[in-house]
């Protein structure tokens, strides 16, 4: 009895602050369980989940493919590292690569692994040591992906990096890619929706520019589509848009349902890695690759990515129309990455949605972000559309 009165009262809020790392600050909310597009907190709440698992939930929770694929490959097989082959991890690196056009994979657990894959790839190909960034490009914590990601507070308090040969240029802007490329250059790593940097999408016609560049100085071009993969912007890969063809694609996030997968995928024109010369326990293990299986069958036959392009684009276009100008400044994005620039900051806002039942994300101090599963119902993405509406129309009073 004494100890079901105390299951119930504990706090465990409290009990996850006091052994926790300290490094994420947390939003007072308990979230238990979700389905499709529904979050439920411990008191039995329902929120609509705008944040997605911060991108990593396209499929949303508890799709039925994805839970039948976990476990029925859990029962078969769940660990097995790359000493050996594995039919599971055959299949879903085939079926990665036909999809994204793509010779080869390393499969990794993170976006920030795929990202130091690529990196190391592109070094080995080429034999230089320089990278290019793009300023509020994000691609990663680690030591090696942080020297890439731009906001100044991921990366001071922890310098010096360990990439001292990382050049920041403008997103969108041809002209300065250009005077800082020279025979230096490894690769140029770019995303097409610069997603934690405020959802800044690609202009039309820079991705083939940034291609043309890189392929007449020989450097590599990596796609950071960490966060824009798997349907998130209305095409499988969001570079498909850009009419481009990436030599190194990252890809995380939304691979595997939810499982924490990543991989570095190499076109036919890179060099496959040397024997030995990158590696990971986890990476390519049956129970992720069943996961990514899965995913990659969903968003194939299914019109989910139709969805979220059509669904996208309809609610810019209504925000555009609707939002008071003097609460916002600016409506971007593609497919269901939505991006609303605000004139004040975004953190009240968030709780004051989250106070009405919709959960989102910020992106810098003042974009709201809107990652929705892909599989969100019509009725639960506009009622989140008119919460936001409605709680930025009182934020202008
Ligand atoms: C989230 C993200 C990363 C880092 O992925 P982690 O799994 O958090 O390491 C890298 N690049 C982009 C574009 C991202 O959105």
């Amino acid at each position: 009895m004494s100890s079901m009165l105390s299951d119930r009262v504990m706090d465990w809020a409290a009990l996850e602050d006091t052994h926790s790392s300290g490094t994420y600050v947390k939003r007072d909310v308990q979230i238990v369980r979700g389905q499709g597009a529904t979050l439920e907190d411990a008191e039995g709440r329902r929120y609509i989940d705008c944040v997605g698992g911060q991108g990593a939930a396209n499929l949303g929770h508890g799709h039925p493919a994805v839970l039948e694929a976990i476990r029925a490959q859990s029962a078969e097989l769940i660990t097995c590292p790359e000493l050996f082959h594995n039919p599971v991890r055959a299949r879903y690196q085939a079926a990665l690569c036909e999809a994204a056009g793509m010779a080869r994979v390393y499969l990794c657990n993170s976006g920030a692994e795929a990202v130091e894959a690529a990196l190391k790839a592109a070094r080995l190909a080429t034999g230089r040591d320089g990278f290019v960034a793009t300023m509020r490009g994000f691609h990663g914590r680690t030591l090696g992906a942080l020297s890439f990601t731009w906001e100044r507070h991921y990366r001071e308090p922890v310098g010096p990096l360990l990439m001292s040969t990382v050049t920041h240029v403008p997103f969108n802007n041809v002209e300065r890619l250009a005077a800082a490329l020279n025979d230096t250059i490894a690769a140029v790593i770019v995303e097409v929706v610069q997603g934690e940097g405020g959802v800044h999408p690609a202009e039309a016609g820079y991705l083939r520019a940034v291609q043309d560049l890189c392929r007449a100085n020989g450097s590599l071009l990596i796609v950071d589509e960490i966060q824009t993969g798997f349907g998130r912007t209305g095409t499988l890969f969001a570079y498909e848009q850009d009419g481009i063809a990436p030599d190194v694609l990252c890809l995380a996030k939304s691979m595997a349902g939810g499982l924490p997968v990543g991989a570095a995928l190499l076109a036919e024109t890179v060099p496959a890695l040397p024997p030995a010369s990158h590696g990971s326990t986890f990476g390519g293990n049956p129970l992720a690759c069943a996961a990514g299986l899965a995913v990659l069958d969903v968003l194939q036959n299914t019109d989910l990515i139709e969805r979220a392009r059509t669904r996208g684009e309809a609610v810019r276009d209504h925000l555009r129309a609707n939002l008071p100008g003097s609460v916002a400044r600016d409506v971007r994005g593609r497919g269901l990455m939505i991006g609303i620039e605000l004139r004040g900051r975004v953190a009240p806002v968030l709780s004051a949605l989250q106070a009405r039942g919709v959960l989102a994300l910020p992106a810098g101090k003042t974009v709201l972000r809107l990652l929705p599963p892909l599989v969100i119902t019509d009725d639960e993405l506009w009622q989140a559309v008119d919460t936001v509406e409605e709680t930025l129309s009182d934020a202008a009073e």
